[in-house]
């Protein structure tokens, strides 16, 4: 083996060429999601996948075909352009990747200079065929345990026909039309399993990441996320003067409520609570975060917002709370909160100083007689 003999046959490479390709294209996709992230803009996961997926896939089928362009042998990288498409179509089944096939096909066919050759014109029928049948594929059949058969049954015939437009355009042997389809049915069966694996990895991490940023009891964001979260707006609402408020809220006589009624009842009372809240946050502005900062109490953080912007808000939230009436064993309980709220001002150097004013406001709605709302 030396920089000019390469002495591995052209299938191996090609099998690690295509793992390889897709390799790039997770760690990249896994860097820009944490990215996008990291900025707290509001795009999900799914977007993020699609449009990168189907960018990255594109350049590689173009890059691919600006090799060979013009040249007798324009069919050798098929197959690997066929894994992107198939991608794109089975793993990337978002409406918007299939808006993009059919005008990035005919943009191929006029840098292929092929847009005259019908034969060609029948391979992109049946490309858009086995892009349609694969979205349908994933969409309706994906979960089930047959998903890799029906996946399968969908590329062998449609792959057969695509190398068959081929063999017709490009004189090729039989031999040569076998060869270069099952050599497509086996990047498949890799491209199926190695996505399979990671997606399985990645939804783990997802999983993990959850549950160690939400409280499983309300499955409301947890101190840690307020933390996170709390941070980074402090900084960008400093560094942009952007206005930033704090509301934190406290139920009233909690530690009675579980006296009485019980743990589990408590708990109910909790799990309301934060449902009432969040639908008030819903019909308002989901932007909007809500924490479970202790036991029974609680932190919001408007983003964007002056303590006077936040007024009609925080009261609908202390209405909503107040009137709420939880039912336990038969029995009627009506749970109070005291609030208090600010907003960040000069004077405050890390998100703790916002806070500690806050505690503040929300210790003096306890003092003075609970179930009222301090703000400065
Ligand atoms: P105050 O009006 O001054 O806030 O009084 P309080 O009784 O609400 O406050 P205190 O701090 O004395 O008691 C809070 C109680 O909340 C004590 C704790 O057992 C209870 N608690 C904390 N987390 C949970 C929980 O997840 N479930 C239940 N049921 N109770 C909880
Ligand atoms: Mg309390
Ligand atoms: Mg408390």
């Amino acid at each position: 083996m030396t920089w000019t003999n390469w002495h591995v046959a052209p299938f191996v490479t090609s099998v690690f060429f295509v793992l390889g390709v897709l390799t790039l294209y997770w760690a990249s996709v896994s860097w820009l999601k944490r990215w996008i992230h990291g900025h707290h803009w509001e795009i999900t996961d799914r977007t993020i996948e699609t449009w990168y997926g189907v960018l990255y896939m594109v350049t590689f089928t173009f890059s691919l075909q600006a090799l060979v362009v013009g040249q007798t042998y324009d069919w050798q990288f098929m197959n690997f352009q066929l894994m992107a498409i198939i991608f794109c179509g089975y793993f990337l089944s978002d409406r918007v990747a299939g808006i993009w096939l059919f005008p990035t096909v005919i943009v191929f066919m006029i840098y292929n200079h092929s847009m005259t050759s019908w034969l060609s014109w029948g391979h992109t029928v049946t490309l858009c065929v086995l892009f349609w049948g694969l979205n349908i594929a994933y969409r309706k059949w994906h979960t089930r345990r047959l998903a890799p058969v029906i996946y399968l049954a969908i590329i062998i015939p449609c792959g057969w026909l695509l190398w068959y437009w081929m063999k017709l355009k490009y004189q090729l042997s039989w031999r040569m039309l076998t060869l270069q389809w099952l050599y497509l049915v086996v990047f498949a069966i890799l491209l199926y399993s190695y996505v399979i694996m990671l997606t399985r990895d990645s939804e783990l991490k997802q999983r993990l990441k959850r549950f160690a940023s939400h409280d499983s009891l309300t499955q409301t964001a947890n101190f840690a996320a307020y933390v996170e979260v709390g941070d980074c707006w402090f900084a960008k609402c400093k560094r942009t003067d952007q206005p930033l408020t704090m509301m934190m809220f406290d139920i009233d006589h909690f530690k009675q409520i579980n006296d009485t009624h019980g743990h589990l009842a408590g708990d109910d009372v909790l799990q309301q609570v934060v449902a009432t809240v969040q639908t008030v946050l819903d019909e308002t502005d989901p932007r909007i975060r809500l924490f479970r900062t202790g036991g029974e109490e609680f932190n919001l953080l408007f983003s964007d917002y002056h303590l006077a912007a936040t007024q009609p808000i925080v009261a609908q939230i202390f209405s909503a709370v107040n009137h709420l009436q939880v039912v336990a064993d038969g029995l009627q309980i009506a749970p109070t909160i005291s609030v208090g709220v600010s907003e960040l001002q000069g004077v405050d150097h890390e998100l703790i100083d916002l806070y500690n004013r806050v505690d503040r406001n929300l210790y003096h709605s306890k003092r003075n007689g609970r179930m009222q709302i301090t703000s400065a």
